[in-house]
């Protein structure tokens, strides 16, 4: 990371907007290309919503929320590698449902003890059958879910958790958002079944800065788009923070949900039995975060995260409905009309993406960039073959 005293604001090719995964991964890759890059964020920090940092108690801590790394994309996986090694994590949910704690997904032993059962892999998807609705077309949030499990298990794992969470009902949230949780006959209690799952061994924030570290690329954090515009020209532009907010707005606010993060230091050495314990029922928080699962860290203390869903706030959650869909759509127009803009990562491009979607996004994105730059400019040590961009 150069000082900013050394290059002079017209000086840089590009002014990347959000120093997040797709920020991050742009300025490396346009910087090792012998670009000029100036990225900017409007936090104090780095690293997006992935920033991590230690508590007043010596704990690592996500800021925003948990993030647990989970990949099948072996490109994805080698491409972060060149900035970190790994701790092997594989994440744990527990649901508080009906007074006990359940394996989230819902798997044999969620449904035996929620229903004082014995059943065994093989009987369990007749279980099931006979309690699923049908469902012509699984069009939302509550179809997917009703027509494998049926209404009980609905009511008792999703329906609350996800008013909570959206503060909508399931049945006005596409399909998408509770697809991404699925069912299992089996005993598997690991969250995602991904070929990658761990950790940045010394954290994300260490990882976004060795990817940062190059004299062509200058990180001014606690600044905003607003703030820079007039002063960086000719520069060309990345912009990676919410797309309604560039156009100012012009075709209506597009919906994110946001959340209240509310950290807590306990006098024990572990606070639950796993990860993250899921509140589905009654509660106003959706989760509980405890990190020490996700860093394997050693400590006598322990730090934990409520997660508190909210309106108002921090754009955290683009909003899959069609409605906003329809708005996005409008600023996807504008966006293409705008051919040397580039509009990357979960809040340009609003998709409820994870991390290794955004990294393979950026890369893709990185690799249309490379056709316009003038040849023969320094060296790109990446692979320049086409980068797929991963669907969820
Ligand atoms: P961001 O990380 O949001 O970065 C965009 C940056 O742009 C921000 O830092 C913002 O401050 C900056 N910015 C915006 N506007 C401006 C402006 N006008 N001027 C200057 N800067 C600006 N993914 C997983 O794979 N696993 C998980 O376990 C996981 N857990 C998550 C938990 C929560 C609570 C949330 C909210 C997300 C989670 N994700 C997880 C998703 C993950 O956070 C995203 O996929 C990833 O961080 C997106 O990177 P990005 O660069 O697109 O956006
Ligand atoms: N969900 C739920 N109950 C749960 C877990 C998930 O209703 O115990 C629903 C909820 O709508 C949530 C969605 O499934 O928003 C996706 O869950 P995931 O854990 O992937 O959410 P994220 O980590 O992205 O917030």
């Amino acid at each position: 990371m150069a000082s900013e005293a050394k290059m002079p604001a017209r000086d840089y090719d590009w002014l990347i907007v959000g120093a997040g995964f797709a920020g991050s991964i742009l300025a490396e890759r346009l910087a090792a290309h012998g670009q000029r890059v100036m990225i900017i964020d409007k936090r104090p920090h780095i690293a997006g919503n992935a920033y991590d940092r230690f508590d007043d108690a010596g704990l690592l801590v996500h800021e925003y929320g948990p993030h647990i790394f989970h990949t099948n994309s072996t490109m994805v996986f080698d491409y972060l590698s060149r900035f970190t090694d790994w701790r092997p994590y594989e994440h744990r949910v527990k649901g508080h449902v009906d007074g006990r704690l359940v394996p989230i997904p819902i798997n044999l032993d969620t449904v035996n003890a929620l229903y004082d059962l014995q059943l065994t892999s093989a009987e369990l998807p007749t279980w099931l059958a006979r309690r699923a609705e049908p469902v012509e077309n699984v069009t939302t949030a509550e179809d997917v879910v009703v027509s494998q499990v049926g209404r009980d298990l609905y009511e008792k794992i999703f329906r609350a958790y996800t008013r909570k969470q959206w503060g909508l009902d399931p049945s006005e949230l596409d399909a998408s958002v509770t697809a991404r949780i699925p069912v299992r006959t089996d005993r598997e209690d690991r969250y995602f079944t991904d070929r990658h799952q761990c950790m940045p061994l010394d954290g994300y924030t260490k990882m976004f800065e060795r990817m940062l570290e190059h004299p062509n690329i200058t990180v001014r954090t606690g600044t905003s788009y607003a703030d820079i515009v007039t002063t960086v020209t000719g520069a060309r532009l990345i912009w990676t923070g919410p797309i309604d907010e560039y156009f100012g707005f012009s075709e209506g606010r597009l919906p994110y949900r946001s959340l209240r993060f509310v950290h807590e230091t306990h006098d024990v050495e572990f606070f639950q039995p796993v990860g993250t314990v899921n509140y589905p029922q009654d509660q106003d928080y959706t989760r509980i975060t405890e990190y020490k699962h996700l860093t394997g860290q050693t400590h006598d203390r322990t730090s934990v995260m409520y997660e508190y869903p909210a309106a108002d706030g921090e754009p955290y959650y683009p909003v899959p409905q069609a409605e906003s869909q329809a708005t996005f759509k409008r600023y996807q127009a504008l966006a293409d009309a705008s051919p040397d803009i580039w509009f990357v990562g979960r809040l340009a491009t609003y998709r409820y993406y994870n991390m290794d979607q955004i990294v393979a996004q950026a890369l893709a994105t990185f690799t249309r960039i490379e056709r316009t730059l003038p040849a023969g400019q320094g060296p790109s040590t990446a692979s320049s073959a086409e980068h797929t961009v991963i669907d969820a």
